[in-house]
């Protein structure tokens, strides 16, 4: 390729349109490309009338076609008189606006880069020898994602974000289900605020002749275990069936799990013990293998396996023991049972949980009994797969990696904007 169509091919421009071209390397390995395109001889597009060359205008555009190198443009862009009305006018380009410093190709680079959640508004700006002004101009200007339609089955989740300008700690991940496409994010999860928003879909959406609206469409919802979401969806979505995402039952079984071992951590005169319940905690965790080869252990003065310590463990603390048992037996529970016989065995477990007489469950035995028939609900099946906020935990993980590279996202339509961008594989920007 020569050098005269490589530099055609980063400008985006064919050969027969240049009719003077120089490019210069700088002593800081930047690049600088003078240009000319050839007469267009444009009519007049207000009279239709003939024109003449009025002058030419030195424009200097940032154009970061390259990694690791600066290039400008230097364009001379023609300026046009007309000979009847002498109006004046630039000829067309293809590198950018009127006004505008960079060229189209920067703004699409700087918009692709700001699709992956891991490079930061200040890094596409350095990446794009751009200041950070711009990156944030430009992605303001043509990053506008609309909500989605509302999904058969609804994920809500809530996201952990102290700096926004709104008056809320979290935010609020709204998710189809089956496809993992994030409908919408919401500056807030609070109840006054998710009225306002599903009343606000009702009015926009509602039909007369059928007397339905979008929220009809929601056949299932799947909620942390929080009062709020509860009630406003039972109130704007009647029929909706409503599920206690597993995940968040068993977060908070895991939570008060730790407590039973925390107060045996405190109340024991031993040691031993303490430093035991300390240091291999992890033989009270699910699915942990214990049956390793044993080695020596200086504080018990003997070799001994992750069984052994769970042995010495119980045989101590009763009641971590029971408190152990009824927990890997919710845990089976969530794992097995099915939308049929699931409230026949939570009513049993509940019992049990009540009957363990160990004060740090007597709070999710409460939980239990008063989101027992939305725990049955979520083990209801769609296209082969359990309701459940797993998919919306994961995208949760890739929010938190683009907010910790963000340094403070202060601007919550642009957070969410971006969030969106980025998480939704066919969000795009637009011209
Ligand atoms: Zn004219």
């Amino acid at each position: 390729m020569s050098l005269h169509q490589f530099i055609t091919n980063i400008l985006n421009i064919k050969p027969e349109q240049i009719q003077d071209l120089l490019t210069l390397n700088q002593s800081d390995g930047s690049m600088v490309i003078k240009i000319r395109l050839v007469d267009a001889h444009c009519i007049c597009p207000y009279c239709n009338g003939q024109t003449h060359i009025h002058g030419y205008y030195p424009r200097k555009l940032t154009h970061s076609t390259f990694i690791n190198r600066a290039c400008t443009i230097l364009y001379l862009q023609r300026r046009y008189r007309c000979n009847t009305c002498q109006i004046t006018f630039n000829e067309p380009n293809p590198f950018t606006h009127s006004h505008e410093s960079i060229t189209h190709e920067t703004k699409i680079n700087i918009l692709q880069d700001l699709k992956h959640p891991e490079i930061t508004y200040t890094l596409a700006a350095k990446r794009n020898y751009v200041s950070k002004a711009m990156v944030l101009r430009i992605f303001d200007r043509h990053v506008h994602i609309a909500r989605k339609p509302l999904p058969k089955v609804l994920s809500l989740d809530e996201h952990y974000l102290p700096d926004s300008d709104y008056e809320s700690l979290y935010c609020c991940l709204l998710m189809d289900f089956v496809t993992g496409v994030i409908i919408d994010v919401l500056p807030d999860r609070k109840k006054s605020y998710l009225l306002y928003y599903l009343s606000h879909i009702k009015h926009e959406t509602y039909s007369y002749e059928t007397h339905t609206s979008e929220l009809d469409r929601i056949q299932y919802v799947s909620i942390d275990m929080s009062e709020s979401f509860r009630s406003v969806f039972q109130s704007y979505c009647p029929k909706a069936i409503i599920c206690a995402d597993s995940f968040h039952v068993l977060q908070h079984l895991t939570k008060d799990f730790n407590a039973v071992r925390l107060k045996c951590r405190r109340e024991t005169p031993d040691p031993v013990l303490a430093y035991l319940l300390m240091k291999f905690k992890v033989v009270l965790n699910h699915n942990v293998q214990l049956d390793n080869v044993a080695r020596y252990n200086k504080r018990l003065k003997r070799y001994i396996n992750l069984r052994g310590i769970q042995t010495v463990l119980f045989k101590h603390f009763p009641e971590l023991k029971k408190a152990y048992e009824l927990k890997e037996e919710y845990i089976a529970f969530n794992e097995t049972a099915s939308f049929e016989n699931a409230g026949r065995k939570l009513d049993a477990l509940i019992l049990k949980f009540a009957d363990s007489q160990i004060r740090e469950y007597d709070e999710f035995c409460i939980v239990l009994s008063n989101w027992k028939q939305e725990i049955v609900n979520s083990f209801t099946v769609v296209n082969g797969r359990r309701i459940n906020n797993s998919h919306i935990e994961s995208k949760n993980r890739q929010v938190q990696r683009l907010l910790n590279n963000a340094n403070g996202f202060r601007n919550f339509k642009r957070t969410r904007n971006r969030i969106l961008y980025c998480l939704n594989k066919e969000d795009t920007y637009t011209f």
